[in-house]
């Protein structure tokens, strides 16, 4: 059995370094070491995961269930510092692991003074697979007394693990490990420890998403068994964002529907329906998995495609309305009523027995447009084969007067690209609605904008907690000029200074235009801003009237 320290010491060792190749072989003889264990196939998917700062597979919709404030309590009562001190130590450190190990080593030097004797918390006592089964339970405790129940496990878990595995362990709960080892590196570490090519590491993991899996299929040299199983979701392929000035050959054109995407696993007559997340969805759904039982005739399939809800004026609803239908719990039949979904397919990746995802695209739709009978709620998204701009233009005005977001371009000789964003999809639409955010810290500029505050730190706004939490940086739109009446404005403000960097009052607030809101764990909010640019300052705002981090994460879930 392999102890946390271990894991806690591996992670240390890696985030000392910035090579990649470095960070590989580090991971690589971990692996190694845990493949001489006597769980191997225990352990090797627990660790892969948490190495990435994961604690369930991507297939997998368990969640934790934890955020800053039980976790929080948790620490508090394992080291029996105070809340308010511990969110301090967070505030300070900017590092839950951080505030953590601080909390845990101040009670370890108070036992020590109280019990000469005393060897510590429990050091190398904890291990791994122990980990993992206390963060099971805690994902599994539900309903009444569940907040209790987690913060039991949380506390053992601190109170047994060292300072410095504490540090890692509240890291993994937020899933932020912070060590710089993501998809790509576990990928390369797999195929380094059991002598695999990372092809074939990689398309096993397109297969079954589950890195976790892969590694343990990698160290029994069975990768080539490795097929995607029907009930069990794949990343979907994604688009990238593209203009008319990309129609120089040609693209199969689709209206970009404003709706949510499904990716639908047909089974004889089990019908699984997962959501962009990979959240199986099926039982909101009862007229889908009617629909798709009835029009689809294929006996096995897995479709990817976008559920839409339509007023009464014949628009699309508000993404919202389709949330709630995902969402409910109770009473769904009459929330089918209410909203009904129409639902659009545009692609097919496995159909009776037969992985399709090598097949090009205009392949991939004859065989959709074969399986597929027509019905009111239920049909292939049109589709017009152009490499003409003109074209695709009244197609992309279309598709906005009848509420949709814009046009999908699709190579159609490209394959199909689970969990990618690429040149094969693009996709067309207005500039996105843009965020309020709050300036938290800036940046010194330099050579001639030494005496220029800019580089704006932004954050949207927690309203349970009160905080401000980081979205990203953001200095272009600004001109030398702005630059200067901003560094006015903002000098009033600075709390602190730090070499280059300030700190500052949350007191302006930015209307932010941006091309993309992607999921990051490099700022407290969890999301980061692709290309922010300032639109102008809303002096009209307070902080508090920020957009909220909840409203980031709708935004995010539209895109
Ligand atoms: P992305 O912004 O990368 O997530 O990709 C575009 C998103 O648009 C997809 O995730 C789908 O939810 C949605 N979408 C709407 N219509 C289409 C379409 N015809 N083809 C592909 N995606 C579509």
């Amino acid at each position: 059995m392999t102890s946390f320290k271990e894991f806690a010491d591996t992670c240390e060792a890696i985030e000392g370094i910035s090579s990649s190749l470095e960070m590989t072989a580090l991971v690589s003889s971990f692996f190694q070491r845990i493949s001489e264990s006597d769980d191997p196939d225990t352990e090797l998917p627990i660790v892969s995961r948490f190495i990435m700062g994961r604690i369930f597979p991507e297939w997998s919709a368990v969640e934790l269930g934890v955020g800053p404030s039980l976790l929080y309590e948790s620490i508090s009562r394992a080291s029996g510092m105070p809340l308010r001190q511990i969110k301090q130590l967070v505030r300070e450190t900017g590092d839950v692991g951080e505030a953590a190990k601080i909390a845990l080593e101040k009670k370890k030097a108070k036992l020590q003074r109280t019990f000469l004797d005393f060897t510590g918390g429990g050091e190398a006592d904890l291990e791994i697979a122990d980990v993992f089964e206390r963060m099971l339970a805690i994902a599994h405790a539900s309903g009444k007394g569940s907040q209790q129940i987690k913060i039991k496990h949380l506390q053992y878990l601190f109170g047994t693990a060292s300072p410095n595995e504490s540090r890692y362990l509240a890291r993994l709960v937020l899933k932020e490990l912070r060590i710089g080892v993501g998809e790509g590196i576990v990928r390369d570490a797999i195929a380094q420890t059991f002598e695999e090519d990372v092809d074939a590491v990689e398309r096993a993991y397109m297969l079954i998403n589950d890195l976790g899996e892969v590694a343990v299929t990698a160290s029994h040299h069975d990768l080539s068994s490795v097929n995607i199983r029907i009930g069990r979701p794949i990343k979907m392929m994604l688009a990238q964002l593209g203009s008319f000035d990309d129609i120089t050959e040609m693209y199969a054109v689709e209206w970009k529907f404003d709706g949510a995407r499904v990716q639908i696993h047909k089974d004889g007559n089990d019908v699984r329906i997962f959501s962009r997340r990979l959240e199986d969805v099926t039982n909101s759904l009862p007229d889908v998995v009617k629909l798709v039982k009835s029009q689809i005739t294929a006996d096995q399939a897995i479709l990817d495609g976008e559920v839409v809800a339509i007023g009464s004026d014949g628009k699309p609803l508000a993404f919202q309305e389709i949330l709630k239908r995902f969402r409910r719990k109770y009473d769904i039949s009459a929330m089918v009523q209410k909203i009904p979904l129409y639902l659009n397919l545009f692609d097919i990746v496995y159909l009776d027995g037969i992985l399709l995802i090598d097949c090009e695209l205009h392949l991939r739709r004859e065989k959709l447009d074969a399986i597929v009978q027509s019905h009111e709620h239920l049909r292939v998204a049109e589709q017009t084969c152009t490499d003409d701009p003109d074209v695709v233009h009244t197609i992309y005005q279309n598709a906005l007067d009848a509420g949709h977001e814009g046009v999908m371009l699709k190579n159609p000789d490209s394959v199909y690209s689970p969990g990618k964003r690429g040149k094969n999809w693009l996709k067309i639409k207005p500039i996105m609605e843009t965020l309020d955010l709050v300036v938290v810290g800036a940046d010194w500029g330099e050579g001639r904008r030494a005496n220029l505050i800019g580089s704006y730190l932004l954050a949207c706004y927690d309203p349970d907690t009160s905080e401000f939490l980081e979205i990203g940086r953001g200095g272009t739109g600004i001109t030398d000029e702005q630059l200067s009446e901003l560094t006015n404005l903002f000098s009033q403000y600075i709390i602190s200074e730090d070499g280059k960097t300030i700190e500052l009052q949350p007191a302006v607030v930015f209307e932010i235009a941006y091309e993309e809101i992607q999921k990051s764990p490099h700022y407290a909010s969890g999301y980061a801003l692709r290309f922010p640019r300032l639109v102008r300052v809303r002096f009209d705002k307070t902080p508090e009237d920020a957009d909220s981090v909840e409203r980031v994460e709708w935004l995010a879930g539209r895109i």
